[in-house]
């Protein structure tokens, strides 16, 4: 059987100024014992903060990633982050494809793909975001839709080391609507399923699947026990370490 180490992923999106090491600087700080020894823990703050968080994590094994790359690994590209940039910074993964991105800047399966890919080029995980709209739930069709975008977004060559998949519900994000306990599940295990039927047995079965969309810390229990749930990503509640770690706490 194969054991996954949990993982509780921070996503700050457009959140944060240099005040917010102090945040950083607690989570760090209770990282220590069987938090540390039973979970990973990792922030992905704005772009402008990596290297700092990175500096303030020093040797404590909380890890820092971004929130999105480009395709390539420099260019004339006005704006944007390259995986070798984030590499650099300090950050050790990155996550790509989060609906905010799909919804703001039209990410298709195949541009998270190659991003996935500039992801491993430089090193990094890659956190991939798969998840269906409202519409897409009610319509019945969320299993299909995810193994679409599973499909798509996730290039060939995924190991339980450069892949991290994360199901975030549109319709759950920032909005304090979660699943049910069974949809989770289902989707999870639809998600597994999927991963072990491309990738075999050990690397399907190895890849942390991580659920998000308004995970807090009254529900985080709940949701972190179904099966197939290797941890989160965390939106709003990784902004303060109290709820943070209150989350971590509840694997
Ligand atoms: P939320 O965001 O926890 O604020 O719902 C999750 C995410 O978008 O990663």
């Amino acid at each position: 059987m194969t054991t996954r180490r949990p993982l509780i992923a921070g996503n700050w999106k457009m959140h944060g100024l240099k005040a917010s090491l102090q945040e950083f600087d607690r989570m760090v700080a209770a990282y220590d014992g069987e938090l540390r020894a039973r979970t990973d823990l990792m922030i992905c703050p704005p772009a402008t903060l990596i290297a700092a968080l990175a500096a303030a994590a020093g040797t404590s094994g909380v890890a820092v990633g971004g929130q999105d790359c480009h395709a390539q690994a420099q260019g004339a590209h006005t704006g944007d982050i390259a995986a070798e940039m984030i590499l650099d910074a300090g950050g050790r993964a990155v996550i790509l494809g989060h609906s905010e991105r799909r919804t703001d800047h039209g990410e298709t399966d195949a541009a998270v793909r190659a991003k996935t890919l500039a992801a491993w080029r430089a090193g990094l995980v890659a956190v991939v975001c798969v998840g269906e709209h409202r519409q897409q739930r009610e319509e019945g069709v969320a299993l299909d839709l995810v193994r679409v975008q599973l499909a798509g977004s996730i290039p060939d060559g995924a190991t339980a080391e450069n892949l991290v998949v994360a199901y975030e519900p549109v319709w759950a994000i920032g909005t304090g609507l979660t699943p049910s306990v069974a949809d989770i599940a289902e989707m999870h295990g639809a998600i597994r399923a999927a991963l072990v039927a491309r990738f075999g047995e050990a690397v399907g079965n190895g890849i942390r699947i991580l659920y998000g969309g308004s995970v807090k810390p009254g529900n985080a229990a709940e949701i972190l026990a179904v099966a197939d749930v290797d941890g989160a990503l965390v939106g709003g509640a990784s902004l303060k370490a109290g709820d943070f770690l209150a989350i971590a706490g509840a694997y």
